[in-house]
Parts: C-alpha cells; sequence; structure tokens
C-alpha cells in the first residue's frame, strides 16, 4: 500500500487537520447530532491517532483526510458501537422454549402491562384499600392460589432462587431426602447437589439411578430429616428397568412422620396440555391435589410468562419463606409482576389459551399452517442461497425445550438445505448458517446430518414477509 503512494496523493502528519477544524467542519454535523459531543470526540481522536500512524508509515492518502471521508468513518464507528447487542433473531431451531433464546414470548397484553409499568408510577407496594404499605406477592398470589389450588404463594426471580429458598427457609443444617434418580443438572450450571449445599442442606440420595422404591425414602428418614423432595426429571429420560415413587405416596410417607414433601416441577404447567394434542405433564394443581406441601416451578417455560420463580403450597411453609432473608435478595422486580399478572389472567379462560398464550400458540401451531409456509419459502430461500445449495420442504420435528417433556416431539415441516456440489458439505453448509446468523435479524437454525435444518413451526404468519423481505438477495 505505501509505495502505491505518488508524491501528491501521500499525505503527512503535519497535513492531518486538527481536532478542533473537524468538529466545526460541516460534514460531522450529523454525527455531532446523532451521538452528541462526547462520543464525536472520542471517536475522532481514535481516527486521527491511526491517521498520524499512517501518516508516518507513508501510507495514508490525501483525500482520506477530507472532512466528509473521517465523518464517514466516525459515524460508521459510531453507528456500530450503538446497536444493541441484544437483539431479535428469528428462532428456527425447532425448540420453542429456547433457554439461549429467551425462552417464552411474551402475550401482547403482558407487553402492554409491562409498557404501563416501566411508564408509569404504579401501586406495587401499596394498598390502594387501605392506603398502607402493600406486599408485592399481593399482586399475583391469589390468582396462583385459583389456578393451582394451593393455599399460598410467593414469586421469586427464577426457579433455580425458588429451589434454593425454599431449601435454605425449611431445612438450613437438616437434611433432604430425594432419588439418585431426580439428582438433575439442568442447563447453565443448575444442580441439585450444589443448590442443597449453597441453601445450607444436606442432601441424602436414596435409591439407584434407575430405581427408587418406597422403603428407600423411608428408610432415610431421621431426626434431622426436614424433608422429602422430588424433583422433575426435565431434561432427561430414565427408561428400561425403572421405579420410581410417585408423589402421592412421597407426601404420604412425609406427613406419617410430620413432615413436608416438596416438588422442584421445573417447567409446570398449569392446565392439562393434552387437551390441546400435547403430550401429558403433571400440572401443580394435580401435584398439590396429590399431596405435595410445596411446590415449586419456573416462569417462562411452558407456563409462558416472564423470567421468574413460583412457590405454591401451605399458607404456613410460605409465611416461613416469605421471612427468609434470601426472599428479599431473590424478589421480583415490577416488569415480572407486570409481565406475569396477564399471563396468568388468561388461565382463566382455557378456551382462548391456545390463541392467546404465544407459547402455546406456538406449541399447538398445525401443520397445516407450517407446511404451506415451509413450500412458500423454499423458493426464497433457495433464491438467497444460491446455486451451491439444495432447499427442500421437509417434514421435521420440534421440541418443546427448556427441558419440558424431552422425548416428545412435535410434528413440524420447514426446509432442510444441503450442499449441492462435491466437496465436504460441513465447510459449506457452516458457511451458510454464518450467512444467516449475520443477517439484520439473525436466522438461527440447527445443523445436523449434513444439512442445515430450519424448523418454521416458530416464525408466525405475521412476521413471514419481514422474513422473506431480508433474504430477497442472494446471501454471499
Ligand atoms: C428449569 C428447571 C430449573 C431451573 O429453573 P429456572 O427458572 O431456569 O431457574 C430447576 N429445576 C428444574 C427441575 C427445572 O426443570
Amino acid at each position: 500500500m505505501a509505495d502505491q503512494l505518488s508524491g501528491a496523493g501521500r499525505a503527512a502528519a503535519s497535513d492531518i487537520p486538527s481536532l478542533d477544524r473537524l468538529l466545526n467542519a460541516e460534514a460531522l454535523r450529523p454525527a455531532l447530532d446523532a451521538h452528541g459531543r462526547t462520543q464525536v470526540v472520542a471517536a475522532l481522536r481514535r481516527d486521527l491517532d491511526a491517521l498520524r500512524k499512517r501518516a508516518l508509515d507513508g501510507g495514508l492518502a490525501r483525500h482520506e483526510l477530507e472532512p466528509a471521508a473521517v465523518a464517514a468513518r466516525t459515524s460508521a464507528a459510531l453507528d456500530k458501537a450503538a446497536q444493541p447487542r441484544l437483539r431479535a433473531v428469528y428462532n428456527l431451531t425447532g425448540t420453542v422454549l429456547h433457554t439461549n433464546l429467551g425462552r417464552a414470548l411474551l402475550p401482547d397484553e403482558a407487553v402492554a402491562s409491562v409498557l404501563r409499568a416501566l411508564t408509569t408510577p404504579a401501586n406495587l407496594e401499596f394498598d390502594l384499600d387501605s392506603g398502607g404499605r402493600g406486599d408485592r406477592d399481593d399482586l399475583i398470589d391469589d390468582l396462583l392460589c385459583e389456578l393451582t389450588g394451593a393455599e399460598a404463594a410467593t414469586v421469586v426471580n427464577n426457579n433455580a432462587a425458588a429451589v434454593l429458598l425454599m431449601l435454605n427457609a425449611l431445612a438450613d443444617r437438616r437434611e433432604v431426602v430425594v432419588s439418585r434418580g431426580e439428582l438433575v443438572e439442568i442447563g447453565g450450571a443448575f444442580r441439585i447437589p450444589d443448590i442443597m449445599k449453597r441453601a445450607g442442606a444436606r442432601l441424602v440420595e436414596v435409591g439407584t439411578t434407575n430405581r427408587t422404591h418406597a422403603a428407600d425414602y423411608d428408610n432415610a428418614i431421621g431426626p434431622r430429616t426436614a424433608m422429602l423432595m422430588k424433583v422433575h426429571c426435565s431434561n432427561y429420560a430414565v427408561t428400561g428397568f425403572t421405579k420410581s415413587v410417585g408423589v402421592a405416596e412421597v407426601a404420604a410417607m412425609a406427613h406419617a412422620r410430620g413432615l413436608p414433601a416438596t416438588v422442584d416441577l421445573g417447567s409446570g404447567t398449569l392446565v392439562d396440555l393434552t387437551q390441546f394434542g400435547l403430550p401429558k405433564e403433571d400440572t401443580v394443581r394435580e401435584t398439590i391435589a396429590a399431596g405435595a406441601d410445596l411446590v415449586t416451578f419456573s416462569g417462562d417455560k411452558l407456563l409462558g410468562g416472564p423470567q421468574a420463580g413460583l412457590l405454591v403450597g401451605r399458607a404456613d411453609l410460605i409465611r416461613k419463606i416469605k421471612k427468609n432473608p434470601l426472599k428479599r435478595a431473590l424478589r421480583v422486580g415490577k416488569l415480572t409482576l407486570a409481565a406475569l399478572e396477564p399471563v396468568l389472567h388468561l388461565y382463566r379462560a382455557p378456551e382462548f389459551l391456545a390463541q392467546r398464550l404465544t407459547t402455546l400458540r406456538l406449541l399447538t401451531r398445525p401443520l397445516r399452517d407450517i407446511q404451506p409456509q415451509a413450500e412458500r419459502l423454499r423458493g426464497v430461500l433457495a433464491h438467497a442461497a444460491g446455486p451451491g445449495y439444495a432447499v427442500e420442504a421437509v417434514p421435521m420435528y420440534s421440541q418443546i425445550g427448556s427441558g419440558a417433556l424431552p422425548i416428545d416431539q412435535l410434528p413440524s415441516y420447514g426446509l432442510a438445505v444441503r450442499h449441492a456440489g462435491s466437496g465436504r458439505p460441513g465447510r459449506h453448509l457452516d458457511r451458510l448458517e454464518t450467512l444467516l446468523r449475520r443477517l439484520p435479524v439473525p436466522v438461527i437454525g440447527r445443523i445436523a446430518d449434513d444439512a442445515l435444518w430450519l424448523d418454521l413451526r416458530c416464525l408466525e404468519a405475521r412476521d413471514e414477509a419481514d422474513f422473506s423481505a431480508q433474504l430477497a438477495e442472494p446471501l454471499a
């Protein structure tokens, strides 16, 4: 580069304009209006430093010093830095509740409520009847009790926090009996034995990985036992020669010894999913009815709400939990409550749930919607991917995700992209996957079996035009 610059075109360090001159140049006006003086000065200093270095190396061209050129570089750098890091993406992974992509999507009612809570004062901890101080849990605990049949309820930041709080409040320096078949690790380093330790409780494992009997629990109960606990095997299934003890039986054994039985239900659904053609999952109400004294579950898995950890159960236990100092540390903010309340309201009208609750609408989206969409978008993607790739509309299976029903799969439809030419397909698929990921709204699929799979279940009709628009031109 340096030796290609002839004498007349080459700039010296002394030719570089001063910061003040640039700041007063008309060309810098748009950058100043968009980003403010502080950021523009910092960006200009960085640019001038780089120019000085290159001038000394003899590789700086005069036209690069034009105010318009400096302004263009400065604006580009500042625009890039101003781009939000948290961005919308298309989730075509086939996993509806994808933990890495933000899990449940909020229904419109919840979004409106969050917006209101963000922009206006609200009675978060203010009792409008008495004019006195209120408890933020009051906003949703009635609803939670109504929907689960529990006596009392409270809410914290996520289900991991709910389990930690429950164990610390009810089993500090005492023992908690759990089946070896239920010592689950959830993605992102939630492990029952570790949480137990942090909560100050001592884990007493009973049974074996594949078989735990009622007598195993019963024999483990001693003077230091605080509770019997069951944990939902959220992301794995134990099959074959297996035996586990149901909630009703564990609860009966606990109650016979004057102990509580608790259940970490994980995904925790509030309705019988089979009425929507989905696989059976024990509901929170069924778990309470079976005798569980306390149940914990997530707000943003099958429930379809914001990130939250819900605890429901016996009033005396919930009272104890609410008095624990960890409750204050793990409490939810107003945005969570603002989002949660309208979502819980939707459950009062199960007739409309599959339409109004976004998570359920996606999970129950019929093949007769998804398949024609795949056929419509096949040509769009083929054109965008270019002649090196073959795109087909094919049946595939979606997963619920987030540890709900790990082995059940939902029939879906989507696009399978394969490399059309010779050579190792992996490299070409990686390249296409990268190009899709770099779009203004990144498209996230998954590579398996020498194909890139884009499951269209989560691309709802209202988003299809925008999706196609960014694929209008060939990608490469
Ligand atoms: C998902 C899950 C958790 C963790 O819940 P978060 O809301 O992600 O904190 C804990 N226990 C079980 C059984 C789970 O499935």
